[in-house]
């Protein structure tokens, strides 16, 4: 059954999430209203601005459905600003506390391979662009990788947030990641896979 999934598509870069969706099989959305939101099977979050992005939300009414369908056990991605967008001081969905544009001046944007637990076949190429990482994190969160000895890779359950852009260097495991975890689209077991 082909999956439907969501790309919030306010602001920020979406188009590239919905080339790999089409290529994984999947069935893109874009998400602008909470009409958009109805039986979604998994929700991408991009990167963008999250200060405009949260203004988007509100302005929309979408807070509240977008907390409802993560708390409901559908898989979320978000990357850099999605994030940002999952976490305690915005949608609060993921018991993290990030920190915005983390890695400086001089490092605003760079590329790395970096080794991402759970994903197989070698290291993640991953593009960070103005990007956060994670300064906290309860226990429930498990750091799937770390550059500079910061968390720049989560998930708690089904959530699963990257403080970099998977889908601007064609990666496509991130995606592959989300698509596996709602094999059969029912809430998360207490194992949270
Ligand atoms: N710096 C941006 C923010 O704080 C995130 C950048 C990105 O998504 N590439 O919202």
């Amino acid at each position: 059954m082909t999956r439907t999934v969501g790309i919030l598509a306010l602001q920020g870069g979406f188009e590239a999430h919905t080339k790999i969706l089409r290529a994984l099989g999947a069935e893109p959305r874009e998400v602008r209203v909470p009409a958009d939101i109805e039986g979604l099977d998994a929700l991408i979050i991009p990167g963008g601005e999250s200060t405009v992005m949260t203004l988007g939300i509100d302005r929309e009414g979408l807070g509240e459905p977008l907390r409802a369908l993560a708390g409901s056990g559908v898989p979320v991605l978000g990357t850099c600003a999605g994030m940002i967008m999952l976490d305690r001081d915005h949608l609060g969905v993921l018991d993290i506390r990030t920190s915005r544009n983390a890695f400086g001046r001089q490092l605003r944007s760079f590329e790395a391979e970096i080794e991402l637990a759970g994903v197989q076949g070698g290291p993640v190429h991953a593009v960070f662009i103005r990007a956060p990482w994670v300064a906290e994190h309860g226990d429930g969160v498990e750091v799937l990788a770390m550059v500079d000895g910061h968390p720049v890779a989560v998930r708690q359950g089904r959530l699963l947030a990257v403080a970099f852009h998977p889908e601007l260097a064609g990666e496509t495991r991130l995606h592959q990641l989300l698509l596996g975890m709602n094999g059969a689209g029912r809430p998360t077991g207490v194992d949270g896979s």
